[in-house]
């Protein structure tokens, strides 16, 4: 068993694990980062090969470091030069380029502090986490950074249904002239679609979500918050939706989303659950389509698809998925219609987003089981205190197991992108260095 009374097991080695271990060891706290791809630092984000994927934050706000805004432009400005625009979109293969580097540095700098072990975390007792392969890790405490699991709508259907489109290889089966058809509209379809036309495909591509909403564009500028008035953060929710709709008629929807961006997670945590229930049901697609914008070249590439008539968005919700060993078929009643339709394709890709189930989760799962850990009231996730501490079945924090990244989006909900997890980052190793 590898153990030590005074280190933090960290579960993930992610953006949100390997920026946290190398936070503990600046504070003096050493750690073992356990993640299950061994590519420590970049996760799902930041592991694409393809130097089309790029960033949906700007290069200036994507500082992995709370505290040193540049420390990203720097970077780029000193390894890549030609990307090093600080109002840009850099590719995302940087991005992890640049992480790894943060994590090795701080290595160097300390040594024996970080230990990383390649593995899978299969069970947590306590503060031990045992791991598929190897001794079990036991530490003072256990942080959960296992991020974004993969989509779940369509998996297991067929080898023609791309269950996980992160998976290494995932696209390499689709040929050049072949229908694709994508559960999702949101950021994965955006990454997909313009990933298979970099790699030859011409194909035409049928995607399907509940509301048809794809990603908007941010603007070529970086737009400036607008001053917020309490209209926009006091009183009744819905009192609160119509000031908003009164402020975007003059068309500075992106200014109010920068303006309410600081404070979302505040407006989440004084919501009630019914307000937060109604806002999850009706608002968040809308939300999030406005939220997490998508850099204009990719925009431009997205509208050219469908200019040209090759990518079809349709607002529906799946019926069933059948597949055969070379033909998938979708079943979709569209929006507003009591008549199933179907589409044939030569492929389906589920890109329904993170398929996040802490209650299946075989390391969550038994926590909630046991009472040491507990569902927020609409099964988001595990519920939290501000420091990211688990609360037990009766609300009791536990000092010695918290939740980092998009796991703690029931309770902070903006904990998804960068800006956010780095200032959690610093909260939790702040806490845990006490
Ligand atoms: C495709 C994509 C693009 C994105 N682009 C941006 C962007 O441009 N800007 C931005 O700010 N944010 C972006 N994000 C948001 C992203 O969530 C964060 O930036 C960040 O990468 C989250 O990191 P994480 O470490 O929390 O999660 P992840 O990156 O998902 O990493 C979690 C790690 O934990 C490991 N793991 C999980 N379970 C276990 C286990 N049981 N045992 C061991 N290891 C385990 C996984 O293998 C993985 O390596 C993007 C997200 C995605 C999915």
């Amino acid at each position: 068993m590898t153990s030590s009374s005074d280190q933090i097991v960290i579960v993930g080695g992610g953006f949100s694990g390997a920026m946290a271990a190398a936070r503990l060891a600046e504070r003096g706290v050493a750690s073992t980062l356990i993640d299950a791809r061994g590519d420590f630092g970049l996760g799902v984000a930041y592991s694409t090969p393809f130097d089309g994927h790029l960033l949906n934050v700007r290069a200036n706000r994507m500082s992995a470091v709370d505290g040193r805004p540049d420390d990203f432009v720097r970077w780029l400005a000193a390894h890549h030069p030609g990307h090093a625009d600080p109002e840009g979109f850099a590719p995302r293969r940087l991005y992890g380029l640049y992480v790894q580097d943060r994590l090795r540095s701080i290595e160097t700098a300390h040594p024996g502090r970080i230990t990383r072990i390649h593995g899978r975390a299969t069970a947590l007792r306590g503060t031990t986490v045992a791991c598929d392969d190897g001794d079990p890790v036991t530490g003072r405490a256990v942080v959960l950074a296992t991020g974004n699991p993969a989509p779940r709508t369509a998996s297991d259907t067929g080898a023609r249904v791309i269950s996980d489109p992160w998976a290494p290889g995932a696209l390499d089966g689709i040929g050049a002239e072949d229908r694709v058809a994508i559960i999702g509209t949101g950021l994965t379809m955006v990454d997909m679609a313009i990933w298979l036309q970099a790699r030859g495909w011409r194909g035409p591509l049928f995607a399907l979500s509940r509301r048809g909403l794809g990603p908007r564009a941010h603007a070529n500028q970086p737009d400036a918050p607008l001053a917020l008035s309490p209209r926009l953060t006091h009183g009744p929710a819905s009192a609160r939706l119509a000031a908003a709709r009164r402020e975007v008629e003059t068309g500075q929807w992106r200014n109010l989303m920068e303006a309410l961006r600081p404070v979302t997670a505040d407006l989440w945590r004084a919501a009630d659950v019914v307000t937060r229930a109604r806002w999850v049901r009706h608002l968040r697609p809308y939300w999030d389509v406005h939220r997490h914008r998508i850099a204009p070249t990719i925009a431009a590439e997205i509208d050219g698809l469908a200019g040209a008539g090759r990518l079809t968005v349709v607002a529906g919700r799946v019926v069933s998925v059948a597949a055969t060993d070379t033909t998938v078929t979708l079943s979709y009643r569209p929006k507003g219609t009591r008549d199933d339709r179907t589409q044939t394709a030569d492929w389906l890709i589920d890109c329904t987003g993170p398929g996040h189930d802490p209650a299946r989760d075989p390391l969550t799962g038994p926590l909630i089981a046991a009472g040491r850990a507990r569902l927020d009231p609409l099964g988001l996730g595990l519920d939290l205190d501000e420091a990211g501490r688990v609360l037990g079945a009766d609300g009791t924090p536990d000092p010695t197991l918290l939740v980092l990244g998009p796991p703690a989006r029931a309770t902070f909900w903006e904990t998804v992108a960068v800006p956010d997890i780095r200032k959690r980052i610093e909260v939790l190793t702040g806490a845990l260095a006490e």
